[in-house]
């Protein structure tokens, strides 16, 4: 079944509800849920809440009475992604194979594929976090939790359709199955939520469950343009600064904040100073923005890390979130992504943890499981394999 995606009526989306419906009736199943940073401050305002109001509590509560088995922050595997691509990066930077793309924008690495596919060599190999939560649910929580494979179904709540497109690419799953089972929207859960009948304003603040621990707040910056790339730096810059003294980090923590690559210009152009490396970062939002980083590349200049968000303001203005003022555009505030994205800003400032590498989840993950950020494990469960090495795409599109 499809559903109007857009305002002018030009894209339909697959509507995941009926199939999340189904699962969550089976006595059989047990449903896992995951839901992106950007969610926690966005569900509220389909509901009458000021548009950036923090709704983290009452989304947990909402997901639990429309009868998830674990209500899960796909936070988490976003620090779990910045440790792999801090690494990933670093490793390029120093083999002087840049620019160095970011990866867990499905939308933006589409418009690589098909209209830059010279770049795909760029793109990080790191899975978006949805998907390296979902390979970490299909490969580890049924061991953890004693359930036969077959019957956990992963569910991910997702700021944008493109996340439906990205989860059924064959890098993610095992040819038979795909990692996340299905994606449901921002605006798919609303439905459900009214569908219950659930009081979403009147339900209590209850927390995640704890079976992949907690998330940093570098975690949570994701869902606004620049967030990524803040994330990897913060840990990035904490690398380095270990490699040059091991006691640095007890004598003087590396920056946890750039603030430079923050805000709504839709590309930004800045060089970043990490002990004695001056790293240029581009960050660039909406896809006229990323082509003009394209052309920038084109034209000879020297970027060594970039990302791109293909959404305007990044995923909080994402495609599959609530449309403030209905179909009417004139009565959207052009702030509401700004405050969205403020409201993240203001969960990270408040985490007492806010680098990913510090998340003890994430540590436990490589001291049990892993090794260490690019082990061959983590490659084969954490990246994509082959074709953007190769530089082609899944389709065999060859280089250009
Ligand atoms: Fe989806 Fe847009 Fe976020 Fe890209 S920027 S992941 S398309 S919501």
């Amino acid at each position: 079944q499809c559903v109007l995606a857009c305002p002018v009526g030009a894209l339909t989306e697959k509507e995941s509800i009926d199939d999340v419906w189904k699962a969550l009736a089976d006595p059989t199943t047990h449903v896992v849920v995951q839901a992106a940073p950007s969610i926690q401050v966005t569900l509220g305002e389909a509901f009458g809440l000021p548009v950036g109001t923090k709704v983290t509590g009452k989304l947990v509560a909402a997901l639990r009475r429309l009868g998830f088995n674990q209500v899960l922050a796909t936070d988490f595997a976003a620090d779990l992604t910045i440790v792999e691509e801090a690494y990933e990066f670093l490793g390029r930077y120093e083999e002087g194979k840049t620019p160095f793309f970011t990866s867990c924008c499905p939308a933006w690495i589409k418009l690589v594929e098909h209209y830059f596919p010279k770049y795909i060599p760029n793109l990080s190999t790191c899975k978006s976090p949805m998907a390296m939560f979902g390979a970490l649910t299909r490969a580890h929580y049924p061991t953890e939790r004693g359930l036969p494979p077959e019957k956990v179904v992963s569910v991910a709540v997702m700021p944008c359709t493109a996340k439906k497109y990205e989860a059924a690419r064959p890098e993610h799953g095992d040819g038979t199955r795909p990692d996340v089972d299905y994606v449901l929207t921002t605006r798919e859960l609303v439905r459900m939520i009214r569908e219950a009948g659930i009081d979403f304003t009147r339900l209590p603040e209850e927390s995640f469950d704890s079976a992949f621990g907690e998330a940093t707040g570098a975690g949570a910056i994701f869902g606004a343009t620049g967030g990524v790339m803040e994330a990897t730096l913060r840990t990035t810059s904490w690398v380095l600064s270990r490699a040059a003294n091991p006691r640095s980090f007890v004598d003087a923590p590396p920056p946890v904040e750039f603030r430079q690559i923050r805000g709504e210009t839709g590309l930004k152009l800045h060089h970043v100073k990490l002990g004695d490396h001056d790293i240029h970062v581009a960050v660039a939002h909406g896809t006229g923005n990323a082509r003009r980083v394209i052309e920038a590349l084109e034209a000879g200049e020297k970027i060594d890390f970039i990302e791109v968000m293909a959404c305007p303001g990044g995923c909080v203005g994402g495609g599959g979130q609530p449309i403030l003022g209905g179909r009417d555009h004139k009565k959207i505030s052009l702030d509401y992504r700004h405050d969205r994205a403020d409201a993240l800003y203001d969960i990270d400032s408040h985490k007492s943890l806010r680098y990913s590498h510090e998340n003890p989840t994430v540590r436990r993950l490589y001291r049990e499981i892993l090794g260490q950020p690019g082990s061959e494990l983590a490659k084969k469960l954490l990246h994509t394999h082959g074709y953007r090495e190769k530089g082609k795409h899944p389709g065999g599109r060859p280089q250009g």
